[in-house]
């Protein structure tokens, strides 16, 4: 997708602080951190949110939560906990139009989101 900041991301258009990348995904940390470790894993090609995901791309989302697995490990929240956010669409707040998971860590997480 030309004007999508994620996809430009990925081209390396746009910087980014990258913390994981492998030829399916790119994990990255936030520009607008909510939380002393927040990052964002998304797939290389363009998917517009969890709405578009069916059987021919599915698999993508098994391998992000892998990728998550490592890097909460190598950052060290592993065993304290973290949240994993996907939202989706104009009532669950998406902004950017490009499928991604928000890892979220380092401190104690509320509930309910707002
Ligand atoms: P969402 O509201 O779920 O669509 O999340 C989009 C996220 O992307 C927000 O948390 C933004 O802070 C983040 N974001 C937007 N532009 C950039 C960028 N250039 N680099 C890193 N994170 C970004
Ligand atoms: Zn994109």
């Amino acid at each position: 997708m030309n004007d999508c900041i994620f996809c430009k991301i990925i081209k390396g258009e746009i910087p980014s602080l990258k913390i994981y990348e492998d030829d399916k995904v790119l994990a990255f940390k936030d520009i607008n951190p909510e939380a002393p470790v927040h990052f964002l894993v998304i797939p290389k090609i363009h998917i517009e949110s969890a709405n578009y995901l069916d059987e021919n791309n599915m698999a993508i989302v098994s391998h992000i939560f892998k990728v998550i697995q490592k890097l909460t490990k190598e950052l060290n929240i592993s065993e304290e906990g973290y949240r994993i956010v996907n939202n989706c669409g104009e009532n669950g707040g998406q902004t950017v139009k490009h499928l991604h998971f928000h890892v979220l860590g380092g401190r104690d997480m509320k509930w309910p989101p707002g």
